[in-house]
């Protein structure tokens, strides 16, 4: 299969597109290594997982380059992903040496109890192009630190920095078969691990659509899920929030990878009073985000990564311009020269509502709609009339409100006063349509264990 420069569509290189056989083949050589990486102690599993950390900032500029060729984010957000990657690691062998038995305070003098927990075997994990390291990264650190080994399957157009993952992982030291990537025809692939019995977890990243797919299929063999998918974050500005310091926080957030995360708030929500102040410091910083390639230097915004993309946020934008939105920045893609026509300029849209389907579905793009409220309870209700709940965010300068708002919102995580949450020792996932299961931190690694109960009498009756 061929790999394409996100901006430009020339070739990079080339990666084997693979099927169930070597899918098959994959989960072989995972089950071959389980034996020897699940009894090793826990101090020397953590001890190749620093050793894949500082590999992962040692080879940072070759990452970047190829994140960005691939995904086409700015350079500067490529070499973030890396460490954030790195952390993953670290937390992940950090977690496992604290992880320990556990024993259980018995009521009854006459038995002992004890929790064991062991790893689940062999697990399976698909990930997206949006972060194509990071979200390797927390799939990966998490399942190898608790001895679990592991069958990959990257995005099409990021199978590249898989590879270069892999290559790290290896010279690290971990032993052959204990991670173990595929690159090639997606269903193929997930069909025939998640009809082999050996493969006892699949941890995904991606669309909701495909998170139901795989929860069906993954119905035979009872494999246990992760489901990190899709997000419709809110983000909330109340009347009493430093305006500029939410503007701020709202271009972070918004605009990263050209706003094709998952946590990216995909609909503002601003107090009546300071919705006039909010947009107007939000469009003037919208319009001056620096365009291009993303190994520019000065680049902000990148392409998005398909045609697909681009047409989905056009229609989302002329679909709110039809319900009554105001055009405020943006609004269609711009030239950049010697690339392909994907690069959506920041758009901004005023007088947003619900029956827009820009508020009903995620963007995944540059693509900013904006509704007025009137007070707390409003902003709440909106917030949560949708299925999603990945992301949300509130702004304010009252502590009460924030702890009251964070607690009544439907969603996995809360920025709170910030719009850049992400952090390798904390819980990231969602609930509902946006999936279950956590990532990083030792909520992380409780996804790659199964506790066994040992129950013991202390006397003979
Ligand atoms: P996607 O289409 O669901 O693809 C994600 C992965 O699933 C890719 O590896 C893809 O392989 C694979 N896939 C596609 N069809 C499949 C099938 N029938 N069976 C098995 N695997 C299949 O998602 P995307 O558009 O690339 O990624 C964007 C989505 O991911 C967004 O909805 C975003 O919110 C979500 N996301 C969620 C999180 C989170 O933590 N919650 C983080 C990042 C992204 P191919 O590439 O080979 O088709």
């Amino acid at each position: 299969m061929a790999v394409r420069d996100a901006a430009t569509g020339v070739e990079l290189g080339r990666v084997p597109c693979s099927g169930g056989q070597e899918a098959l083949e994959a989960v072989d050589a995972a089950s071959s290594a389980l034996g020897d990486w699940s009894a090793r102690s826990t101090t020397d599993r953590a001890t190749v997982l620093g050793s894949i950390a500082h590999a992962l900032r040692a080879r940072k500029d070759e990452f970047a380059a190829i994140i960005t060729a691939e995904n086409g984010k700015p350079l500067d957000e490529s070499h973030g992903e890396i460490d954030y990657s790195a952390d993953y690691f670290l937390s992940a062998a950090q977690e496992a040496i604290r992880l320990a038995e556990e024993s259980i305070p018995s009521r009854n003098p006459a038995r002992s109890l004890a929790a064991i927990p062991e790893p689940i075997g062999v697990v399976a994990a698909i990930t997206p192009w949006n972060f194509p390291l990071a979200m390797l990264a927390r799939k990966t650190a998490p399942a190898l630190a608790v001895g679990c080994t592991q069958v990959v399957k990257p995005a099409e157009q990021t199978p590249l920095t898989a590879i270069l993952f892999a290559e790290v992982l290896m010279d690290a030291g971990l032993p052959s078969g204990a991670f173990n990537l595929v690159t090639g025809d997606a269903s193929a692939i997930s069909r025939a691990w998640l009809s082999d019995g050996r493969v006892r977890k699949l941890s995904f990243t991606g669309s909701t659509r495909v998170g139901r797919l795989l929860m069906h299929a993954a119905a035979d063999q009872i494999v246990r899920l992760s489901l990190e998918l899709g997000g419709h974050a809110p983000f909330i500005v109340f009347r009493d929030a430093d305006i500029p310091a939410a503007v701020a926080a709202a271009i972070a957030g918004k605009f990263r990878v050209a706003g094709q995360t998952c946590v990216c708030p995909n609909r503002f929500l601003v107090a009546a009073e300071v919705y006039e102040q909010f947009v107007t410091r939000f469009v003037a910083a919208a319009r001056a985000l620096p365009i291009g390639k993303g190994c520019e230097p000065t680049t902000r915004i990148g392409p998005l990564i398909s045609d697909t993309a681009v047409a989905r946020v056009r229609a989302q934008v002329d679909d709110a311009l039809a319900k009554g939105a105001k055009l405020l920045a943006g609004g269609a893609t711009v030239p950049v020269t010697g690339c392909l026509d994907r690069f959506f300029a920041p758009t901004v849209l005023a007088d947003a509502s619900p029956e827009m389907l820009c508020f009903q579905e995620e963007t995944f793009g540059p693509l900013a709609p904006i509704a007025k409220f009137g007070d707390e309870a409003e902003a709440i209700r909106i917030a949560n009339a949708t299925p999603y709940g990945l992301a949300a965010y509130a702004f304010s300068s009252d502590a009460a409100r924030l702890d009251r708002v964070s607690r009544q919102l439907h969603c996995g995580i809360v920025g709170a006063n910030t719009g850049v949450i992400s952090d390798a020792f904390a819980p990231f996932g969602g609930c509902g349509w946006s999936g279950f299961g956590r990532e990083g931190g030792r909520w992380g690694l409780y996804e790659y264990l199964s506790w066994k109960y040992v129950c013991t009498a202390t006397r003979v009756s």
